[in-house]
């Protein structure tokens, strides 16, 4: 999963185009719920909210790290 620092500015121009439904406003800034994120796997070729972040404050939660089978397993889940 990916992770969003405090670096965030609240443009909630990420919000809509995660395919997830990860993303949300928390009490400070944006935050992504890990066990939606699968890093844009099944969906895009590249993490869209990474893509869009005027800020470049998202990257690769070292808490969360997966690799490509696991997000796509989740991905997987997620639809069903
Ligand atoms: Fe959503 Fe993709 Fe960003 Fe994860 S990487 S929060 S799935 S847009
Ligand atoms: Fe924060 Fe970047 Fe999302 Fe804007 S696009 S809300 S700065 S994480």
């Amino acid at each position: 999963a990916l992770i969003i620092s405090d670096e965030c500015i609240n443009c909630d121009v990420c919000e809509p185009e995660c395919p997830n439904g990860a993303i949300s406003q928390g009490e400070d800034i944006y935050v992504i719920n890990p066990s939606l994120c699968t890093e844009c796997v099944g969906h895009h070729d590249k993490p869209q909210c990474m893509e869009v972040c005027p800020v470049d404050c998202i990257s690769k939660d070292p808490i969360h790290a997966e690799d490509q089978a696991a997000l796509y397993q989740k991905y997987l889940q997620l639809i069903g």
